[in-house]
């Protein structure tokens, strides 16, 4: 079972978000390892903080490397012990990072443990990077107050490609960015609603006709919104 840790400032915050619907239950059953954890714990301060001003001056506080540093040695050392985990990686989610994207979320699915760090304030001591951080990941060219959210959203997306987490596998085989390409449209019922019909091909029980009639529409709205991915197909041909 993959396990990931979030090491964060809110860890009741995650926590909530990632026990909700899919990846809560799959989290109950026993599917996902999922923890949360508060780097305050790790503090050697009496007050329990973690933040300082940065050398230098300038504005803003920033978190210091120790507690985190800590924080990650003994989330390492737990999942070498309790998860056997042999292929781990941490990764700061940062907006200096490479921006995250479905082929990222399987790659990360492939390690027996994810450890992510959250940023808060300015964001953490370069040297804590340098130490600890195997890759920094972004969710998009904006900034966030905290790296909570984020962590989320890497956590899901991960989390619901690992083995039992949706009951149906073909769910991400065939969505979108699976092949390079966005999904088609669906339709469930009613057959005509708004004076909109379902496309006939559907209800015809033809399969081939159906399939082929998915792959065109999945090729011609990719082509129309994100011809980019369909360059990528061509790369990789
Ligand atoms: N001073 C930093 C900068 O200019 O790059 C911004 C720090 S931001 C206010 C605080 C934290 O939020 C960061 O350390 C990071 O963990 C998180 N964060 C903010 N925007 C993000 C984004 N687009 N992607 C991932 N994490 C983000």
């Amino acid at each position: 079972m993959m396990r990931i840790d979030i090491l964060t400032l809110f860890p009741e915050y995650v926590d909530y978000i990632l026990s909700e619907s899919i990846i809560g239950r799959a989290r109950r059953a026993g599917k996902l390892d999922i923890r949360c954890h508060n780097i305050r714990d790790w503090s050697e301060d009496k007050h329990r903080r973690v933040d300082d001003t940065p050398y230098g001056g300038g504005r803003g506080m920033l978190m210091a490397a120790p507690p985190i540093f800590r924080a990650w040695e003994a989330v390492t050392a737990s999942g070498r012990e309790e998860n056997h985990a042999e292929r781990v990686r941490t990764v700061y989610l940062s907006p200096r990072g490479s921006v995250f994207c479905q082929d990222k979320a399987r790659e990360y699915a492939g390690y027996d443990q994810l450890i992510l760090l959250c940023g808060h304030y300015e964001g953490v001591d370069e040297r804590l990077i340098e130490e600890i951080v195997d890759e920094e990941i972004s969710i998009g060219d904006f900034v966030l107050t905290g790296g909570e959210l984020p962590a989320c959203l890497v956590a899901d997306a991960v989390g619901r490609l690992c083995d039992g987490v949706l009951t149906l596998p073909e769910c991400y085989e065939k969505e979108s960015f699976a092949d390079n390409l966005l999904e088609y449209p669906q339709y469930t019922r009613p057959p005509v609603w708004h004076g909109r019909e379902v496309p006939e091909v559907l209800l015809s029980g033809h399969h081939a006709n159906i399939e082929k009639w998915r792959q065109e529409e999945a090729a011609r709205i990719t082509a129309e919104r994100r011809p980019d991915l369909l360059e990528k197909n061509r790369g990789s041909d």
